[in-house]
């Protein structure tokens, strides 16, 4: 017998002019990075909080603050690897990731296969298990002003019951 939970991640980073682009790991040269205190990889962070938030383990600005100069410009694929560590030695197994990644540029189509790929890498997943969506705003709020960058993810995690036999 199993148990499953779902957790559901969410994030926004603004786009800023200087910054390089990082979205699910992957890089988006010659596009407008995103500001933030590690390297604004919104994708990542979403699904940080999504497998957090199912195994309830608190948040990303928990585990990660923005006060702490340790994190300044980290590498959010060694932070999520960090969360896949804690989460296997909690017993639990990434099921499936599915996210969506809303802005009017770039086009993220391109590059959703190099996400997914590079996810299921940090993850030790089969890229099979990895979903990832681009999404324009059609130009509504901030996300279709071309503001900035928003993520939503979902995660299932699965763990064998404790307390069977
Ligand atoms: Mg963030």
């Amino acid at each position: 017998m199993n148990n499953f939970r779902i957790g559901y991640g969410y994030d926004s980073h603004r786009f800023e002019p200087g910054r390089r682009l990082v979205l699910g790991g992957v890089e988006f040269p010659g596009e407008t990075g995103l500001r933030g205190h590690s390297d604004a990889d919104a994708l990542l962070h979403a699904v940080i909080d999504a497998l957090l938030g199912a195994a309830a383990m608190g948040d990303i600005g928990a585990r990660y603050p923005d006060t702490d100069l340790r994190w300044k410009d980290a590498d959010s694929a060694a932070l999520l690897a960090d969360v896949a560590r804690d989460l296997a030695a909690a017993g639990w197994s990434v099921a499936n990731i599915d996210a969506t990644v809303i802005c009017e540029r770039p086009k993220l189509r391109p590059k959703v296969d190099a996400i997914r790929a590079r996810i299921a890498e940090i993850l030790g997943l089969d890229a099979s298990a990895v979903s990832v969506k681009g999404k324009t705003n059609e130009g509504m709020d901030a996300a279709g002003a071309g503001l900035g960058v928003v993520c939503h993810a979902v995660a299932l995690l699965t763990r064998k019951e404790q307390d069977e036999h």
